[in-house]
């Protein structure tokens, strides 16, 4: 079995609940569907939250009322329990619980004001602070409800539709690169995000770019934040292989070889989340320099 996280470790994070939905407050994503071609399609466009990250102040949103529905908080699994490759729950539980004491740490020092997400699995379908979502649209950030929105069976789309080898750290890539939106709202950098700015260098994909560097930054800094108590921390440092499963998952959900598998050819133009190419290289950022290697904004090219 994998040894992601240290087999003894406790979780302790309300962070995360299952079912039901959260928010009530503005916001608007529009869910296509239809046949395999357009769902294709959307999710290749919606991949990790691209329209959601593009909310920006002046955009304009339709307000929906919306009842409240607060999950079940899963909390108490174990690091064995989270280790294993079936129990995806107990691995966001875990993730939600060592990024939450990562960006605590890193954000304080950094002089933000920080708060955790909610990590909402949801199954099929789900009401949100920015309308209602269908596991079609894969993972995503909401800023109005600062809710993570994730429906566990992505993962095995990751790897049976789009060809990722998968593995526990690959999949705790995709909870910290939404987990790094959450911190873009947090620090405002989310407002850089110009609504219909596509392209290589274009606000939405910096932006993305950003998500996956911050997603390295926790990768790389996981193994060295300690646990209540002071004791060791709950990820066990990564393995190579793990590595490249994370990096070989950023290189999968690269715009050019998702616009390639849905038969559309390559169109940078198009582009929302960047390259494989640039996807892998700022996870890598990410895990060399860590936080304060993530600046996509002041950089002439990313
Ligand atoms: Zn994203």
């Amino acid at each position: 079995m994998p040894m992601t996280f240290r087999g003894d470790a406790g979780f302790d994070t309300s962070a995360v609940s299952t079912g039901g939905g959260g928010g009530g407050r503005g916001g608007a994503i529009a869910v296509g569907g239809g046949g395999i071609v357009t769902l294709l399609l959307v999710i290749a466009s919606m991949i990790f939250g691209v329209d959601l990250t593009g909310l920006a102040p002046g955009d304009p949103i339709s307000p929906q009322s919306q009842q409240q529905q607060q999950g079940e908080e899963v909390t108490g699994c174990t690091g064995e329990q989270a280790n294993d490759p079936a129990n995806v729950t107990c691995r966001m539980e875990g993730g939600a619980d060592s990024m939450s004491r990562f960006w605590t740490e890193t954000a304080s020092a950094a002089g933000v004001e920080y708060q955790d997400p909610t990590v909402q699995l949801f199954d099929r379908q789900v009401q949100t602070g920015c309308g209602g979502a269908t596991s079609a649209v894969g993972p995503f950030y909401c800023p109005p409800d600062q809710r993570i929105y994730l429906d566990e069976t992505f993962f095995a789309d990751m790897r049976d539709r789009f060809g990722a080898e998968g593995g526990n750290l690959a999949e705790l890539y995709v909870l910290a690169h939404e987990w790094g939106h959450h911190v873009q709202n947090l620090t405002g950098q989310l407002q850089n995000v110009q609504q219909g700015d596509t392209g290589p260098q274009s606000s939405a994909v910096r932006s993305e770019l950003q998500a996956d560097c911050y997603a390295g930054a926790w990768i790389a800094g996981a193994s060295q934040v300690r646990d209540d108590d002071g004791g060791a921390p709950v990820l066990i440092e990564p393995t190579r292989e793990e590595i490249s499963q994370a990096m070989d998952a950023a290189q999968t959900i690269g715009d050019d070889r998702l616009q390639e598998m849905s038969g559309g050819g390559s169109n940078p133009e198009g582009w929302t989340h960047g390259s494989s190419e640039q996807r892998m290289r700022w996870l890598e950022n990410g895990m060399e320099g860590g936080v304060g290697a993530c600046d996509t904004w002041s950089a002439p090219e990313v």
